[in-house]
């Protein structure tokens, strides 16, 4: 093999203009695989991870941290997971928000803002989503990856030609196999995601979880946005906290889980745990099809024309106009939705209640935006 000085000069040119894309591609992917920073607050406990809930997960690219605050007076348990689509970024925050403000007086309270930590890895094709969200804070910007739907396919090879959940005659595509969302309850040795969800139902059993949200967002044109989904032991709870939160002015609505549709969260920690889930919510432009420019910008302003136009059409399944709907908007109605449901599972079990605050209210979280209650390297 000739070295570089043995070649002739056009030769390396075309050699290094071949290498560069590459370069510059690989780094491109590269960047997104570090987990954030994050500044918990000063109420945590401590940190644990997935794997601590399945140890198939250690050293896999699945584990994530699970941020445990406990109360001083012992009381029920309560879990709240980000992420489990990556692409779907309010609840991602709505955690990072949870995990760097959270106080816990009576209780316990398990937030993983990462509930599919390989799924944050990467961008899904053809979509030209953004590879980051960046948040200014008062002592500089932070970026958070804006990820994928589904798992990496780096991490999680070869998808099956179809997707069928095993207790269910549904057929979905392949690519499902690696919806975190998909393949509950999981399998402890089976494929990535199956031990992610195998971990998320362990927790729930082994921390005796009583009240358990999978936070989501949706295109403004699905009807399932702005909705909490509950199955049947949540529905003790479920419409009053839909009827408060409704009067308080959050355009929310109730879904019962589907006892047909298996492997989503809601369906499966009811069937194979005694927690009550609850997954909830918001309205996503980015995700949207009928979206136009697809930027980071869009992620965070959810200001959009074409869905301002779409509205005024009559054609979208939530009020939108062209104020957008914030990411602080979104964070808000998930923090609401929790605080609503977790007051009213209060009042049913008085000996195991959860207290706990700490969170700016929707007013002042609109105001003031979302950095400004984020922790930073530097104190201001
Ligand atoms: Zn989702």
């Amino acid at each position: 093999m000739k070295s570089l000085r043995q070649m002739q000069p056009a030769a390396v040119v075309a050699l290094l203009l071949a290498v560069l894309p590459v370069w510059l591609a690989t780094s491109s992917f590269r960047a997104q695989l570090p987990p954030e920073i994050m500044f918990p607050s000063a109420a945590l406990t401590r940190i644990q991870r997935l794997s601590d809930f399945n140890p198939a997960l250690a050293g896999t690219p699945g584990d994530t941290d699970v941020y445990v605050f406990e109360g001083a007076e012992p009381g029920g348990s309560l879990l709240v997971l980000g992420g489990t689509h990556a692409t779907e970024i309010a609840g991602t925050m709505t955690a990072v928000l949870l995990v760097e403000t959270l106080d816990v007086q009576t209780g316990k309270v398990f937030v993983v803002p990462r509930a599919n930590a390989s799924a944050a890895t990467h961008t899904m094709p053809g979509e030209a989503h953004p590879q980051f969200i960046t948040i200014p804070t008062p002592a500089g910007s932070r970026r958070f990856r804006y990820g994928a739907r589904y798992t990496n396919p780096v991490h999680q090879r070869r998808d099956p030609v179809v997707f069928r959940h095993p207790a269910s005659p549904r057929i979905l595509q392949g690519c499902e196999a690696r919806n975190l969302n998909r393949v509950y309850p999981g399998a402890q040795d089976g494929t990535l995601t199956e031990r992610v969800a195998w971990a998320i139902v362990e927790l729930i059993r082994l921390e005796r979880v009583d009240v358990a949200f999978d936070l989501h967002e949706a295109p403004p044109e699905r009807n399932l946005v702005n909705a909490i989904v509950a199955p049947e032991p949540s529905q003790d709870i479920a419409p009053q906290a839909t009827i408060m939160l409704q009067l308080a002015g959050w355009d929310f609505h109730l879904e019962s889980s589907s006892a047909e549709f298996r492997g989503l969260s809601h369906r499966e920690w009811a069937d194979a745990t005694a927690t009550r889930p609850f997954l909830m919510e918001t309205a996503n432009p980015v995700q949207g099809h009928l979206r136009g420019r697809t930027t980071a910008r869009l992620a965070v302003t959810g200001r959009d024309d074409q869905y301002a136009t779409a509205a005024r059409r009559g054609l979208l399944a939530m009020p939108y106009d062209s104020t957008g709907i914030a990411l602080e908007t979104r964070v808000s109605r998930h923090l609401a939705g929790i605080a609503a449901i977790v007051d009213l599972y209060n009042g049913k079990a008085p000996s195991a209640r959860i207290d706990m605050g700490g969170w700016p209210d929707a007013g002042p979280l609109q105001d003031n935006g979302l950095g400004r209650y984020l922790g930073s390297a530097v104190d201001d």
